[in-house]
């Protein structure tokens, strides 16, 4: 279940995603990650997966979802973790490429101070990076990065990869009450997006169930003026406040459909009701899989998700 979806989002309309990496390889363990804290906070790349069993799964998924007739805009590398850890990410790229289809990677640009991750980031399409700050000390704080990473390297590699890149980059900020909500943190952010020019720069609030319980939005008054700062320096600021995952499609055996989705990206009860009803399934398969402890019930902010068992893969 590498190749999951098609998961609808605003940022790339249908696409096809990519879990290349286990749980949980990443660099950072942010405070507001919806996969749990990072059991394995690298920064090296490794060999995860082989390029052949991606192709295969991300074909056969391609295959599932053209004969259902949906629509496909992206095939995109969203894992468990880091996608730039994968030693072979390059390759994979390479050989997705001959479906046709754009490539997209949303990556924490936590390698990006390295010129052959810039030059594999350079083979997408699209290039997402996250900035929650720019600030040091909100950094490690929201992040909790691995100790030898550089907050000052980082941002650097970032402008690098920004003047040399050929496709569409976008930011990424994730937007937390008492943390990274407050005007100065702000103007400092929207400096550095000034300086780095992204098409577009997206801000987002934990809407999914966090890794930390203590981690909230920032109130709507407080929202509205963080876009207005970011906006004065990247004019298509785009707020993701809401949830967007009305429109999940099941292409293939509902249980596996149901797991590899939740893995990397839990469900709010009422999108994964209408994914069961357009497919005409009983509500009964996710109580089965509740009651074998391969799907977890959370509640957050009063609404109910369901997140795959990492425990249990
Ligand atoms: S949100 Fe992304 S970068 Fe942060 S810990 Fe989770 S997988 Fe890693």
């Amino acid at each position: 279940m590498i190749a999951f979806g098609p998961v609808p989002s605003r940022r790339l309309g249908f696409s096809i995603g990519i879990n290349h990496i286990p749980p949980k390889h990443c660099s950072y363990s942010c405070v507001y990650c919806q996969v749990g804290r990072t059991d394995h906070l690298i920064i090296k790349p490794k060999e995860f997966l082989s390029v052949k069993e991606i192709v295969l799964s991300v074909e056969q998924k391609i295959i599932e979802t053209q004969n259902k007739g949906q629509p496909i805009d992206y095939l995109s590398f969203v894992p468990d973790g880091e996608p730039t850890l994968d030693a072979h990410l390059g390759e994979e790229i390479e050989a997705l490429k001959s479906f046709g289809y754009p490539i997209a990677v949303i990556s924490n640009a936590t390698l990006i101070d390295q010129a052959e991750i810039r030059q594999i980031l350079n083979k997408a399409n699209w290039v997402s990076i996250k900035i929650d700050s720019v600030q040091e000390e909100i950094w490690r704080k929201i992040n909790r990065p691995n100790r030898r990473l550089n907050l000052e390297i980082i941002l650097k590699g970032m402008l690098d990869f920004a003047r040399e890149y050929s496709g569409e980059l976008v930011t990424e900020s994730m937007l937390i009450e008492g943390i990274n909500d407050d005007e100065v943190s702000n103007i400092r952010l929207a400096e550095f997006l000034w300086k780095l020019k992204p098409q577009k720069s997206y801000l987002a609030i934990p809407i999914r169930p966090p890794a930390e319980n203590r981690v909230f939005p920032p109130d709507s008054l407080t929202l509205q003026k963080i876009k207005q700062i970011i906006s004065s320096s990247v004019p298509s600021t785009i707020c993701l406040f809401d949830a967007e995952e009305d429109q999940f499609i099941a292409t293939g055996e509902i249980t596996k459909d149901i797991l590899s989705i939740t893995s990397v990206h839990p469900i709010r009860e009422a999108a994964l009701r209408k994914m069961l009803s357009k497919s005409g399934v009983d509500w009964n398969v996710v109580e089965k899989l509740v009651s074998e402890k391969r799907l977890i019930k959370q509640v957050h902010q009063n609404i109910v998700f369901y997140r795959r068992n990492p425990d249990h893969i």
